[in-house]
């Protein structure tokens, strides 16, 4: 007989799962929550109770666990084509998502290259980056460039451009060099400086750099408007503008890594807008199939596109992976786009995040909260003075007031899915604020 307590399912996962960013022996003290369903946004475990994901799970889920809109579509293409290769071969889904992506870039980005999770795209257009250069006679752009604190994923590739310690310092021997430079982020503001004065401070640093040895960077990665995993670092805009003008006057690429911001999650579609430019290059993953299914992609520029075509096959870009263009991720991204475009969820989230961040306003104005920061749907604030093991305690206690929540370091942050009702916003709020002052006072 199946065993089906809560307990006995911790104790199997224990055994045989290994989970992801996470030191096991924690467990020992650490609750592991057994997901039975989903519904909306929340996470129901084996004995009923259940969980707010005030994180979209890792943010990647935008409208909801099972979603009856993205459900239905899945299930129709269940049984047209689960899956095809995309080399010699293209299907329907695979097609319109990218005429539809490419079309919310104006057609800027108009080639779109897919992969399955974000550290894979984030290879991809280092890759497409230096292979690009190189067919075009500057094989000796070789360097990339990545803001402190900056993430970017976890492949080796991708921690090369990675700026965290904590995922980094164990693999420093296996990575390839970076150049680093200033992060924007606008809570390093001094002397009344704004974060304007701090944008064109860290440009300033770019400048620096592609003054010293432009002609040997092949491209700088940013994650635009918020660097998410470093602890929810927000900048102001005027730094991508800068950025944009400073790669253009010293031939360096900018790849922008929209893996977590884009998708609606600042605003707007992609977070780059907001600054009025397009990247060279810009990776999409997480929230673009809803959060159902694992989708990557790279979108980029035509004459990107050129440097590869080309009579000559190693001239191409030959990347390959068995499930490019999955029509199955596809099809719940399609899917997940209807949603935007049919319920006006930029619009309607204008409302939400107002409404949050006023019931927000007892963390925003507290005695312990420094750096309290918003944009789009994107909520953090930093705890003053946080006790030890601030962000596992401040989980743990969390989960007994039905929420998921996991903070980073002392910074506590909320990435909701894009469709909370008031009641459940103003219960998002009235919870944290009672989590918070309960951790703190230990
Ligand atoms: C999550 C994330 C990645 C990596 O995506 P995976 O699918 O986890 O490999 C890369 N960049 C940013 C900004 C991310 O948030």
């Amino acid at each position: 007989m199946e065993p089906n307590k809560q307990s006995d399912w911790v104790a199997r996962s224990l055994r045989n799962v290994w989970h992801p960013c996470t030191q096991m022996q924690h467990h020992e003290t650490v609750p592991l929550i057994p997901v039975s369903h989903g519904r909306g946004a929340w996470l129901y475990d084996h004995e009923g109770k259940r969980y707010l994901d005030a994180i979209s799970s890792w943010w990647v889920n935008l409208f909801g666990h099972a979603n009856p809109r993205i459900n239905a579509a899945l299930k129709e293409q269940l049984d047209l084509l689960e899956h095809a290769m995309l080399a010699g071969f293209t299907h329907e889904p695979v097609i319109r998502l990218s005429e539809q992506l490419a079309a919310l870039t104006g057609d800027v980005l108009g080639h779109c290259f897919y992969a399955s999770d974000g550290a894979s795209a984030v290879e991809i257009a280092l890759k497409m980056s230096f292979h690009s250069w190189r067919n075009r006679g500057h094989g000796d752009k070789q360097e990339f460039v990545c803001l402190k604190g900056s993430y970017h994923g976890e492949t080796i590739g991708a921690l090369a451009v990675t700026d965290v310690a904590l995922f980094k310092d164990a693999y420093g021997p296996l990575l390839r060099a970076s150049q680093t430079v200033m992060s924007p982020d606008a809570r390093q503001a001094v002397d009344g400086e704004t974060a304007q004065d701090v944008a064109r401070r860290a440009a300033a640093d770019v400048e620096r750099l592609f003054q010293q040895r432009g002609d040997k960077i092949a491209a700088i990665i940013i994650e635009p408007l918020v660097q998410c995993a470093t602890g929810m670092a927000m900048h102001d805009p005027l730094y991508l503008t800068l950025v944009r003008e400073l790669c253009d006057r010293h031939q360096v690429h900018l790849i922008l890594d929209e893996i977590a911001v884009g998708c609606g999650r600042t605003g707007t579609f992609f977070a780059c807008e907001q600054a009025g430019i397009w990247p060279d290059f810009l990776c999409l993953s997480k929230g673009i199939s809803g959060g159902y299914l694992p989708l990557s992609l790279v979108m980029t520029r035509d004459d990107i596109y050129q440097a590869f075509y080309s009579a000559d096959v190693t001239r191409g870009f030959l990347h390959s992976h068995s499930y490019t263009g999955n029509p199955l991720a596809c099809r719940a991204a399609l899917a997940t786009l209807q949603i935007f475009q049919d319920d006006h969820v930029l619009a309607h989230n204008r409302a939400r995040a107002e409404r949050l961040t006023q019931a927000l306003a007892p963390l925003a104005n507290h005695e312990r909260v420094r750096h309290f920061r918003q944009r789009g749907m994107i909520w953090a604030f930093d705890a003053i003075r946080a006790p030890a093991d601030f962000s596992r305690r401040f989980f743990a206690t969390a989960l007994e007031h039905e929420l998921l929540m996991r903070p980073i370091g002392p910074t506590v942050y909320m990435m909701p899915p894009y469709i909370l009702s008031d009641e459940e916003i103003d219960g998002l709020a009235a919870s944290t604020l009672a989590v918070f002052n309960q951790v703190m006072a230990a």
